[in-house]
């Protein structure tokens, strides 16, 4: 499970996390939604210890992130945003490298890197180094190297930047059926369709703030849209679209006169 009480994270004057509470459990899929800027990110980093946070505090697995760092991290896999990977390694000795961090025991990293690599399509290409990887085939090696010890909690941030349809849609289903066996999985996305269709929960920050948390159907309804995109753009009070679109228009004419 995944429980945050409080959480508060200020980067000099900027108050990123403004005291932020929610919790996932085991076999629920969580959608942390939010517009750019609204602390996603954020929140997702100091789970993991990249981040401290100013306030507050989490559990992951029970574990306390700030007395339990080691347990903490020996119970997530992470996929991050945009992943710094070891550019001169190849595929496999990264996803080797990982495993090692992790003590997994050799047999088993050769089974599943091997599966793994297979469904994604990247057997071929485990032997090449990464600075030659294209953005999908990167994401894959993240998202391979986040299952590798089979961890209990799943991170992901923004998990399917860059990947092409068919990856998305192993990814998708993968997810699902990770949930049904149990995982406690916090996904964080800007893709409304995408987080809609595959969440059993949603929570929706903005400037740092929890501002809904429920089923994509008990949130259309709280705010009486009958679609989740209006309910967000109502929540997170984004201006009209039209009008920002006729405000764009005005400014190029500006521009040509
Ligand atoms: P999201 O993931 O929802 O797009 P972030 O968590 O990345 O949002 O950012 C939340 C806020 O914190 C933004 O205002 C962002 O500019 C700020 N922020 C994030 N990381 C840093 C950092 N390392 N230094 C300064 N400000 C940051």
């Amino acid at each position: 499970m995944i429980r945050i009480e409080g959480l508060r994270k200020k980067f000099g004057d900027t108050e990123a996390l403004k005291g932020v509470s929610f919790a996932v459990q085991p076999g629920e899929i969580l959608g942390l939604l939010g517009p750019n800027g609204a602390g996603k990110s954020t929140t997702v980093k100091i789970l993991t210890g990249l981040l401290p946070a100013s306030g507050g505090t989490a559990w992951l697995n029970n574990y306390n992130i700030a007395t339990d760092p080691i347990k903490v991290k020996k119970s997530f896999g992470y996929v991050p945003e945009s992943g710094a990977l070891y550019e001169s390694l190849t595929g496999w000795e990264y996803l080797e490298l990982v495993a090692d961090l992790h003590h997994l025991d050799r047999g088993v990293f050769r089974q599943r890197a091997g599966e793994f690599l297979d469904l994604f399509d990247l057997l071929a290409d485990k032997d090449r180094r990464i600075s030659g990887y294209s953005k999908g085939m990167r994401q894959k090696i993240l998202i391979s190297a986040a299952l590798i010890h089979n961890p209990q909690v799943l991170l992901f941030d923004e998990p399917l930047n860059g990947v092409d349809a068919n990856t998305a849609l192993i990814f998708k289903q993968l997810l699902k059926r990770l949930g049904e066996q149990g995982k406690t999985i916090l996904f964080c996305s800007h893709v409304l369709e995408v987080v809609e269709r595959l969440c059993t929960r949603i929570v929706i920050i903005n400037e740092g703030l929890v501002v809904a948390d429920g089923t994509p159907e008990a949130i259309s309804e709280q705010t009486g849209h009958a679609s989740l995109e209006n309910a967000f753009h109502q929540i997170t009070g984004a201006a009209d679209a039209d009008e920002k679109a006729e405000e764009f228009l005005q400014a190029l004419e500006g521009l040509k006169a």
